[in-house]
């Protein structure tokens, strides 16, 4: 372990969803190197561009160690400049202005938004400082903008979150379908992982879709760009294929399956004066009725291929061919997508149309067999999925609107009866409109980048921020555009800096220990969390009649009733055998742990066990569930998932009936679509070399040298069609507002003509501010894939 008196130790990669293995090289208190982890099941060794240089996402030059506070003659000024102020004083304000908020306008009028990059106790400390502390629900994730349609199309079809399979399916599969997944460059591990099986299986093929060309295309046996929106159309017409030529598994669909017909004309999660929202019928209806097969068949049957062609612009006999490997009984069928679909106004749908197929066909929970959806932050699914820091959700897929789930969550956390709110808290999006509306006035953003990363910037979420009745705090270990927004920022440590769990895509949890320390003045979010709780007696915060029934309460604090109580504090510091662990010597209970074990024992027993604390410290992961140590590969089928009787062959027991869902979805139009003036497509998202929004990866010399700006990719002919070429200076503008950059007409994306692509990395060139805040009024999650533009020479 140590040599060049340098000391490895493992920790789960800090950037996306694979959640790659890593070795962490420290020396004298710095990381100084990197390497893929050779014992990790999930990446073997391996990792991408950005995990080798991971070792210097914590060193950029402008790392903050000092809260900073707007100030002006010596005292907060919301048009202040930042002023450097104390730990103490930093709160001291902050809870000034909480407890005063909450008096005058209740818990409502507090909030935060939060982040699938959280650690999973980090997670836990929020949802619960929020609903069992300040007794509101206003706390969402930044994985509202990333997963939540997954979890929409999870619960609805299964009625439990998150995938059926792992990524041993890569090796086990015979064709692969990516639905709008460059897993080239957002997942490049695993797309090494299922590179080796398609080169080394010669009767593999990989079907790529997506709305332009890109890296994943190189791979392609079938390549499919098209038109934005008809992923519907193609989805309906595969699963009439399969029903059309006999390849329904009869006898699987019979025992596990049942039909229900959605609710159409569901509208685009806009605001409701919104004139693209008067037009729908049914805004955000999630209600369902049942069918028989036979009326499911009678609705697909209008999705024929040529209606399919003629709507996606996509060649018949490609389509043909990607129907026919899923009706081929004898290929094994894995199906990989992530924001393609869930960055989609009916992106829930979209979800659900992808089960229906492998439902339809029984390919499904079987080694290979898998339809699965990947994940974009590194604990999208272990801390914002899991431990439930939605704001409809509470840990362990139960949610705030269901009586008995609050019951439980209570009875856990030992508060009294009626303490958590029913009512759901503002999702992402909502959140940005009432803090411009002035409703939520005191607003706490973690480990998320949100003003370059959300929606609609100009006109939804800067004059949230900047809006005088608010005060706004920003968590982070850069000064980002969220931060240089905000009325105070707190520095933050970051990776090994602190001890930490995240949770992949494969529903493997694994742990690291604090490595080195942060700066001096920055703190771990958990710390911050945890020390804010402090400055809150319960009576400042809870109504008279809800203290009443639990009065021994009154004079403790925030703190000790949800963190120095219960589990939380149960666990000595000497149980930690790492040598650095800051919270735990700053608050004398080995945090972590406590915060963990109490966590789990909403799972246990519910299909989400966890194992105990320390197997994960001890092992690179396990995936749950993980009952008597050992962790489940494949759900819902019997052999592999203890939670399946024996002798049922399959158990969707998610669902009271043990039965899966497939669902009866049409194709709806876009939010909006390109006119006259507004006439191309242009779609958003990330490039291999940097991490969203580039707050990390832009500060590693390497990676930003790499590509230090984000370009317009468009195709040649639309380009000299505006007098443009390749490298010119060009205005691009929405109905919203607009931006300075240059084309691209070469290089890794080549998107159709009619269609752009632009990455939101960059923080000089804000592509979100011409985003539409549609969101899928199911998921609340943005269409960040398709908003109409137009391109003109600067
Ligand atoms: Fe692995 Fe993703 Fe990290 Fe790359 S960014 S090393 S693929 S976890």
């Amino acid at each position: 372990e140590h040599s060049d008196n340098i000391k490895w130790d493992k920790a789960p990669c800090r950037f996306c969803g694979t959640g790659c293995s890593v070795l962490v090289g420290t020396r004298d208190g710095k990381v100084v190197a990197t390497k893929g982890d050779p014992e990790s099941p999930v990446n073997r060794g391996l990792n991408c561009i950005k995990g080798y240089f991971l070792s210097k996402i914590m060193y950029g030059k402008d790392r903050l160690t000092t809260p900073l506070l707007r100030m002006k003659d010596g005292k907060y000024d919301k048009e202040g400049e930042f002023t450097p102020v104390s730990w103490d004083n930093a709160f001291d304000i902050m809870a000034e202005k909480w407890k005063h908020a909450i008096k005058t306008k209740g818990p409502t009028s507090v909030g935060m938004f939060g982040s699938g990059q959280w650690t999973v106790w980090e997670g836990y400390a929020a949802v619960k400082l929020h609903k069992a502390g300040f007794l509101t629900n206003n706390i969402d994730p930044n994985a509202r903008h990333c997963m939540a349609s997954a979890v929409g199309g999870f619960m609805r079809t299964f009625g439990i979150d998150e995938p059926m399979g792992c990524y041993d399916d890569l090796e086990a599969a015979d064709h692969f379908v990516l639905w709008g997944a460059n897993m080239a460059e957002m997942h490049p591990v695993l797309w090494a992982r299922l590179s080796d099986r398609r080169l080394s299986n010669p009767n593999g093929k990989v079907h790529v879709l997506s709305t332009f060309q890109n890296r994943s295309f190189d791979l392609a046996d079938n390549a499919m760009v098209f038109r934005p929106q008809s992923d519907l159309v193609i989805l309906n017409f595969i699963a009439n294929y399969i029903i059309q030529n006999g390849a329904v598994n009869q006898d699987f669909v019979s025992k596990h399956t049942k039909f229900a017909k959605g609710v159409t004309d569901i509208g685009y999660g806009l605001r409701p004066d919104h004139p693209l929202e008067k037009k729908a019928k049914n805004p955000g209806s999630g209600k369902s009725s049942p069918i028989s097969f036979d009326e499911y068949a009678q609705f697909v049957s209008t999705y024929t291929l040529e209606y399919a062609a003629k709507m996606s612009g996509v060649e018949p006999e490609k389509l043909l061919e990607l129907a026919k490997a899923y009706a081929d009984p004898n290929i094994k069928v894995t199906s990989l997508w992530t924001m393609g679909i869930n960055q989609h106004v009916r992106g829930v749908w979209a979800n659900n149309m992808l089960y229906n197929l492998h439902l339809l066909t029984g390919k499904i929970a079987t080694p290979g067999n898998s339809p699965y959806s990947l994940t974009g932050q590194p604990s999208a699914c272990g801390t914002a999925r899991e431990v439930g820091t939605f704001a409809h959700r509470l840990p362990a897929d139960m949610v705030v609107a269901n009586d008995k789930h609050r019951a439980i969550a209570e009875k856990i956390w030992q508060l009294p009866a009626g303490a958590i709110p029913p009512k759901p808290g503002y999702h992402a999006v909502l959140q940005s409109r009432m803090l411009k509306d002035g409703k939520l006035n005191c607003y706490w953003t973690m480990c998320t980048n949100n003003m370059q990363a959300g929606p609609n910037i100009n006109q939804e979420i800067y004059p949230g921020f900047r809006n005088p009745k608010n005060f706004i705090v920003v968590s982070d270990p850069y000064p980002t555009v969220t931060a240089m927004t905000a009325d105070l920022i707190l520095p933050t440590a970051m990776w090994v800096e602190k001890e930490g769990a995240y949770g992949n895509a494969e529903r493997r949890t694994h742990m690291w220990h604090q490595q080195v320390k942060a700066p001096q003045g920055a703190q771990s979010d958990l710390w911050q969390l945890m020390e804010f709780a402090k400055r809150f007696k319960v009576a400042e915060v809870w109504p008279a009649e809800l203290l009443a029934k639990q009065p021994e309460y009154a004079d403790k604090t925030l703190f000790d009733v949800l963190f120095a109580n219960g589990v939380v504090n149960k666990f000595p510091v000497s149980d930690c055998k790492a040598e650095l662990n800051d919270e735990s010597q700053h608050f004398g209970f080995y945090v972590q742990k406590g915060l963990f074990e109490e966590y789990a024992s909403f799972g246990r027993g519910h299909g989400h066990d966890l194992a105990d604390f320390d197997a994960y410290h001890a092992s690179r992961g396990l995936r749950w569930p993980v009952v008597n140590g050992k962790e489940t590969l494949h759900r819902f089928v019997e052999g592999a998932d203890p939670y399946v009787k024996a002798g049922s062959g399959y158990q969707f027991y998610g669902k009271p009936d043990g039965k899966a869902v497939i669902f009866a979805l049409p194709y709806e139009p876009a939010a909006e679509e390109p006119d006259a003036e507004y006439d191309l497509w242009m779609s958003t998202g990330r490039v291999l070399e940097h991490w969203h929004t580039g707050s990390m990866t832009a500060r590693v010399p390497e990676l930003y040298r790499a590509v230090p700006d984000a370009q317009i990719f468009m195709h040649p002919e639309d380009a000299s069609a505006r007098g443009l070429k390749r490298g010119d200076e060009v205005i691009v503008a929405s109905s919203r507002g607009e931006l300075k950059t240059r084309v691209e007409t070469k290089g890794r994306n080549k998107p159709p003509r009619g269609v752009v692509f632009m990455p939101f990395f960059d923080a000089r060139q804000l592509v979100n501010k011409l985003m539409l805040d549609a969101t899928d009024p199911l998921s609340k999650e943005t269409d960040f894939k398709k908003c109409p533009v137009k391109v003109m020479k600067a």
